[in-house]
């Protein structure tokens, strides 16, 4: 388990993100260590939480970029809020995700700033395959970001239906596909 960042980085999230306490904070910090088996995915994670991605406005702070405008729009801030959420390119591309989660789980959902950068708590039935795929469409997004590409919905997909696959491969290997199956069925019989 993940002990808590330094105590203004942890306030900040509670403040703009109104956390109860403490314990609301730890489901989120151990959360991409719970439903990732990969190291990369969860550091990412790990370094959304506490402030220290590469993005322009740190960058700019460090003096490595003079620049701390967003790389997709060039208009406002990066912050890790507005790459991730705000973005008018990036908040058409949830946009378009929600209209594609409702047509593989019929469920409804409407993502917020916090669900994004923190993860879902509640609100849908696939908690554990939606925090999933946030992570993934945001590390393609981060992605995007440092190669200078425009984001598009379908190359966040793509990332998170390539980790099913390799799930798939390294699980038929070590001979424990129920495990594979209890995580990802419910996408598989959405594909059918
Ligand atoms: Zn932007």
């Amino acid at each position: 388990m993940l002990k808590h960042d330094t105590p203004p980085q942890a306030q900040w999230l509670k403040r703009t993100f109104s956390l109860v306490d403490d314990s609301a904070l730890d489901y989120y910090y151990n959360l991409a260590f719970h439903i990732c088996p990969d190291s990369k995915s969860r550091y990412f994670q790990y370094k959304i939480l506490h402030n220290i991605l590469g993005l322009n406005v740190k960058l700019k702070q460090m003096k490595i970029k003079a620049d701390d405008r967003c790389d997709f729009c060039h208009n406002c801030v990066e912050t890790r809020v507005h790459l991730f959420f705000e973005c008018s390119l990036v908040s058409l591309m949830w946009q378009e995700f929600e209209k594609w989660w409702y047509g593989k789980f019929n469920e409804n959902i409407k993502l917020s700033a916090r669900d994004i950068i923190l993860g879902v708590e509640s609100g849908t039935n696939y908690r554990q395959l939606l925090n999933i795929c946030i992570l993934d469409i945001k590390m393609y997004l981060f992605d995007c970001k440092y190669n200078e590409k425009s984001p598009i919905l379908d190359g966040g997909i793509h990332k998170f239906m390539r980790r099913q696959r390799i799930e798939h491969i390294i699980h038929r290997k070590r001979l424990t596909l129920a495990k594979f199956y209890s995580r990802w069925s419910v996408l598989l019989l959405a594909d059918l």
